[in-house]
């Protein structure tokens, strides 16, 4: 039977090798047999620009994306607030096609809106301005022609800083606002699934807006263990990815 996959906040890096070989065997088996697979963002935990596609850390998941996508499953990408600058250099390599955040595709015969999720937190102002600055392609522009070096330094400050903003950041403030969960499922007429991550909250909600039903699943963050949403013509399901 023909069936999608999505995974989400794989936030693979060289610090956690673990991770990336759970993702390596993921691509090998649970996604070759798969139609495609929606990569949700946060597939990496930063991304510097997409000449640093020959790092050593980095050369091996290309190579695997690429290895699926010839063996006909369709790969899809989409953006994260941490590898926002991957660009079309990535996507050649790897065979993936690039997708706006939301996206809204057909999924066995229901409509499903795709968001990394970020878009979501509204109640984070902070960060919001932080995605608008990050986001404007002058910006990026300017970013990108900095020294790889240079960049990668910004990057780890940045991090830093946004550790450390975290931790006195609530749970709520970094979760994601239900008006706007409400104010999507409006814009895109009422689709049957919402499929987002960002959170690392892995749930599902079911909704009951202006008498439409509409489920809301939350994909799981990667680390010691992983997990991915499974969509078939007889349903849907999460599953876990152990080595
Ligand atoms: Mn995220």
């Amino acid at each position: 039977m023909t069936h999608t996959l999505f995974v989400s906040d794989l936030h693979l890096s060289h610090e956690r090798p673990h991770t990336t070989r759970l993702f390596l065997a993921f691509l090998q088996q649970q996604a070759q047999h798969a139609q495609a697979l929606y990569i949700l963002g946060d597939l990496f935990e930063y991304w510097a620009g997409d000449d640093d596609l020959d790092d050593a850390h980095h050369r091996p998941v290309i190579e695997a994306m690429r290895k699926l996508t010839r063996s006909g499953c369709k790969l899809y990408f989409m953006h994260g607030n941490r590898d926002f600058l991957i660009g079309g250099d990535f996507a050649h390599a790897t065979g993936a096609e690039l997708l706006a955040d939301p996206w809204r595709i057909e999924l066995c015969g229901q409509t499903a809106v795709l968001t990394h999720g970020d878009l979501l937190c509204t109640d984070d102002t902070d960060y919001q301005n932080f995605r608008v600055q990050v986001r404007d392609p002058l910006w990026q522009q300017k970013f990108l022609s900095l020294p790889l070096a240079e960049r990668k330094a910004q990057i780890t400050q940045l991090r830093a800083r946004s550790e450390q903003e975290k931790s006195y950041k609530t749970a709520a403030i970094m979760d994601v606002a239900p008006q706007a969960v409400v104010e999507l499922l409006r814009q895109y007429d009422y689709p049957a699934l919402l499929i987002h991550g960002h959170t690392h909250r892995p749930a599902h909600h079911r909704i009951v807006l202006d008498g439409r039903i509409c489920e809301r699943i939350v994909l799981p963050e990667w680390g010691l263990r992983g997990g991915y949403l499974r969509c078939a013509a007889d349903g849907w399901e999460m599953r876990e990815v152990v080595s």
